[in-house]
């Protein structure tokens, strides 16, 4: 058996940042993983290159059952604090779009220097290590000098597939579960319930939407067609680029406004956000304008995304229609349809593809400051595991390195 200062379970980008902070601080750290490689989801997110921040990060980039709670940690270790560890590294890096900062070559640089920070701290890692239960120590039996100046209170006993092992802090970083077969897994929620810790819903986000019937055959009619939109659902508005899919729509937009959404939820899509159409028809008929409706929308929009939208059965009617002729009523259909667009999803692909987690442990029960357990002292939860979700663009890395490397001042 080991007795270890702290105890480190997943090695994604909240563990090993939680680690090399702990480490670094002179605390003895081991990190266990059961997958056979570590910081797997850095490594493919980002297309590769790894969104790792976001050049403003702000509370409202974030979902949460308790909005404040994300506010300390992201003051306390910040993208600025990131960035700046990044550079003493010298990662090739650039923007982007919207502050978005990915690695110039490859993610694997990023891990290099998470890995390069433990080293330093002399934290040990162990990969293909399983969990297979935790139990809280009677305290009696595991104060070991009985100086309370060095006295050590191992406080949790670990069996894994290596050895039992005794810690002081024992910090949960297993992330969500979106990809499984990246070693995604529940396993963080089941331990938070086994301590009593409440759960908050879960749904797989920042994920594409699934749609049925017509609306899956107008999409799939459409497959690899893009352009920017304007997209709202519960008053949340994202500006960005929509993808129609062969099983639905995707892109920057819709897995931004995925995080807002519950099933059933209607989405609205404007096809033309910079423009009044109703305006600019109006200056085409005053224009005296003679070119088909076709033609003059396909020069704000893809054609086939044109051709396919006049082809739908409530604007088959005005297709031919000369532009001369088109009614007030006609001119309201096609700002209806092209730029207030409403759609139910039947769903979202689910955690095979989604980005991450909403929802997950209950941030009433853990401190701000620590990310300590309230009423299980030397147990913590930092990253994804926690109910804390947020945009697309880097800030679920920035979430990651700010609320583990927080934790790693105490555990
Ligand atoms: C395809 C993809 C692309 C992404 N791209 C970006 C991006 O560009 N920018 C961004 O900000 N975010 C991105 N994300 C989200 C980001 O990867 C996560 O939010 C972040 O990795 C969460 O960090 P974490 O340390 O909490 O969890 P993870 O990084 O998921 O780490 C959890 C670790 O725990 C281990 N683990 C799980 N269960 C157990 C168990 N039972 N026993 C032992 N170990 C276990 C896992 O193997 C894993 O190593 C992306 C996610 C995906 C899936």
């Amino acid at each position: 058996m080991r007795c270890i200062d702290t105890v480190i379970i997943g090695a994604g980008a909240a563990g090993l940042m939680c680690a090399a902070t702990a480490g670094q601080r002179g605390r003895q750290v081991l990190v266990v993983d059961h997958a056979n490689k570590v910081g797997k989801k850095i490594l493919m997110s980002g297309g590769g290159r790894c969104n790792f921040t976001n050049q403003v990060v702000e509370p409202k980039h974030y979902l949460s059952g308790n909005p404040h709670f994300c506010i300390s940690a992201l003051r306390r270790y910040s993208q600025h604090d990131f960035i700046e560890l990044v550079q003493r590294y010298q990662l090739a890096y650039h923007e982007k779009t919207l502050g978005q900062l990915f690695c110039d070559n490859r993610a694997k640089d990023l891990l290099n220097i998470l890995l390069a920070e433990c080293d330093l701290g002399g934290v040990e890692i162990q990969t293909r290590c399983a969990v297979s239960s935790i139990k809280r120590l009677d305290h009696q039996q595991t104060r070991v000098s009985g100086d309370p100046e060095t006295d050590k209170l191992y406080r949790f006993q670990l069996a894994t597939s290596q050895g039992i092992v005794q810690c002081e802090s024992l910090v949960i970083a297993t992330g969500g579960p979106s990809i499984p077969t990246l070693g995604a897994s529940h396993y963080g929620y089941d331990l938070a319930r086994q301590f009593g810790l409440k759960v908050t819903e879960l749904q797989a986000s920042l994920v594409p939407f699934v749609l049925k019937g017509k609306l899956l055959a107008l999409a799939q009619s459409l497959a690899g067609v893009s352009m920017p939109v304007s997209l709202s659902c519960r008053q949340q508005v994202f500006n960005e680029a929509i993808l129609f899919t062969h099983k639905g729509i995707s892109g920057p937009a819709i897995l931004q406004i995925s995080n807002y959404w519950y099933p059933g939820d209607g989405v609205q899509i404007n096809f033309l956000p910079e423009l009044d159409l109703s305006e600019e028809i109006r200056r085409w008929q005053h224009k005296g304008v003679k070119a088909e409706l076709k033609t003059q929308l396909s020069k704000f929009l893809p054609k086939r995304f044109v051709v396919a939208w006049l082809d739908l059965p409530e604007l088959k009617s005005l297709e031919t229609k000369p532009i001369a002729e088109l009614s007030r009523k006609d001119i309201d259909l096609l700002v209806k349809m092209f730029q207030a667009w409403q759609i139910i999803p039947a769903g979202t692909e689910g955690y095979k593809t989604a980005e991450v987690t909403r929802g997950g442990v209950c941030t009433d029960q853990i401190s701000s400051k620590t990310f300590e357990v309230k009423s299980e002292p030397g147990l913590y939860f930092i990253g994804e595991v926690l109910d804390v979700t947020g945009w697309l663009g880097g800030f679920n890395f920035q979430w990651a390195w700010s609320s583990g490397w927080c934790a790693g001042q105490y555990v």
